[in-house]
């Protein structure tokens, strides 16, 4: 599991929300295993925040109790769960009061070269609180650093407010707006597949590719999640962010670099070029579901208002939407994008559809000669496989088959593939933004956005009903086959 990679610079990270399930499931645990890979050195400190009031060995239990969970290879947990709890601790504070920071302060001080960074695992409604305490005790030095998750508001104006109150205490440059998505190997590796191959790039533009499908299927429900997810809907937790982002890394014209601002200007001039879905055309270019109880995971799963204790409500759960990037390299492509819950797969990918050929040399009697489609496959097993036709082996006449080329990462490299948040927190230690996202990008993904939820709010039309386990619901197939075109579904 050995990545060869340097370590970084000893750094302070404060996760405030430090008991909540993002850090003790996702961020510890992937601290953890970057610091038994020799990432992180013995003299970084990692300082939990909440208002439980709580000793330090109270947090490295509930710590060492996460690890447990998440860390299958138990050999190396024993090894060095206890080097690494020792780099933990504690501090009970309410973010929205002044008692304790100048305990926060103590704890921090003294050193301002030091990289220190302040990750958001809260509601965003105490941002604000956090960051404005962050400044009156001069917390927001040149080396600090700041992490926020999603949801970046709820609309192009609370994405706005949210983006000023951090932006009054933090320079943009010290801004790091999570999108996990984009820590995920397969989107780094979009960039390695599209700008360090001469193969693929010729082939990238209109002439050569019919479309672009991009899929994130869940199979789970709501969960606990509920009271979050029905305020908001699979449009605004997945669309704005995490759809919208993939799409823009698949469109964006080659960055200069891999500088930060390069690779983001060229996202957000995708952004830009996004053809507005509005009340105008909102019910041809989108479909929007919600499940109903039906046979899911090998049982029965309830139906989304069950799963919201018997609340009414007209949330969508899934949504399906067919945007188009206006430019010319892209004119006529549409790129169809897909998500729900209570599908019948977890799964995320693109795909590349590729045009047929322009004229076939074979009998009928050859078979049918599928087009090349590209399927990059973010999870459950990361990799990448390219579709082509193929002779079927032995004799009987020439029969065609479509045939995968596989490249399975974890395979191809012998290593086990790091978790996104593995990345993406050693790059805030390092001040590299590529992958996260800039103010103006989020902005221009709102923008985008509101229009639709508009007019969904507009229109009479409640989200139409998908069994749990099925695909959506009809209209989504109908949105795609419309245009002669078929979702790509399973591994095919
Ligand atoms: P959570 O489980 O509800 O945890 C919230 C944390 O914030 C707890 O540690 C809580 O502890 C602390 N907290 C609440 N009010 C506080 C205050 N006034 N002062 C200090 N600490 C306070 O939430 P989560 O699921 O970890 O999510 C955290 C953020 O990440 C949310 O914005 C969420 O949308 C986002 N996110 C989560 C996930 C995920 O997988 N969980 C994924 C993507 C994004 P106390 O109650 O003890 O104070």
């Amino acid at each position: 599991m050995t990545t060869h990679a340097k370590p970084v610079e000893a750094f302070d990270l404060v996760i405030f929300g430090g008991t909540g399930d993002l850090a003790m499931r996702k961020l510890l645990p992937a601290l953890f295993r970057r610091f038994v890979d020799g990432q992180i050195t013995d003299d970084s400190r990692i300082i939990g925040v909440a208002r439980e009031d709580q000793t330090y060995a109270n947090y490295r239990e509930r710590v060492a109790e996460a690890l447990d969970k998440a860390i299958h290879d138990k050999e190396c947990l024993d090894k060095s769960r206890d080097a690494f709890l020792a780099l933990v601790g504690y501090r009970p504070l309410d973010a929205t009061k002044d008692d304790g920071w100048n305990d926060l302060e103590t704890l921090l001080g003294g050193n301002d070269e030091r990289v220190r960074m302040f990750y958001l695992s809260t509601s965003p409604k105490i941002f604000v609180d956090i960051c404005q305490r962050l400044r009156q005790h001069n917390l927001n030095g040149g080396n600090s650093r700041v992490v926020i998750e999603k949801p970046i508001g709820h609309d192009l104006a609370s994405a706005k407010s949210i983006n000023d109150a951090v932006g009054d205490v933090f320079d943009e440059s010290q801004i790091f707006r999570i999108d996990h998505y984009l820590g995920k190997e397969t989107v780094q590796n979009l960039l390695a597949l599209r700008f360090a191959n001469a193969l693929f790039e010729p082939l990238w533009n209109a002439a050569h590719i019919d479309h672009v499908q991009i899929t994130v299927g869940e199979t789970v429900g709501v969960e606990q999640r509920g009271p979050y997810y029905d305020n908001a809907g699979a449009l605004r937790d997945m669309v704005q962010n995490h759809l919208l982002q993939l799409l823009c890394m698949v469109a964006m014209e080659p960055p200069a670099s891999l500088e930060s601002d390069a690779v983001r200007d060229e996202k957000l001039k995708v952004l830009h070029t996004l053809k507005p879905i509005n009340a105008d055309n909102a019910s041809q270019m989108t479909v929007r579901g919600q499940y109903r109880a039906g046979a899911a995971n090998g049982g029965s799963a309830p139906s989304y208002q069950e799963d919201l204790g018997g609340k009414e409500s007209t949330t969508e759960t899934f949504v399906a939407l067919k945007a188009e990037v206006c430019n010319w390299r892209w004119a006529g492509v549409p790129f169809y994008l897909r998500t729900g819950k209570r599908l019948p797969q977890r799964v995320s990918e693109i795909i590349i559809h590729f045009r047929d050929i322009p004229y076939s040399i074979f009998s009928a009697g050859s078979g049918t000669i599928n087009a090349n489609k590209l399927v990059l496959r973010l999870q459950p097993d990361e990799g990448v496989k390219l579709w082509l036709m193929a002779k079927y082996p032995g004799p009987g006449g020439l029969r065609l088959q479509s045939v995968p080329l596989d490249m399975s990462f974890a395979e191809a490299f012998g290593v086990q593939q790091p978790d996104a948040y593995e990345r993406l927190l050693l790059d805030v230690v390092r001040g590299n933004l590529t992958l996260f996202m800039r103010r103006d990008e989020v902005e221009a993904a709102w923008r985008w956005i509101d229009p639709i939820l508009a007019a969904w709010e507009s229109g009479n039309d409640t989200p139409k009903s998908y069994s749990a386990g099925t695909w959506g619901p009809s209209a989504s197939v109908a949105l795609i086959e419309r245009d002669g075109r078929t979702w790509h579904d399973g591994d095919e």
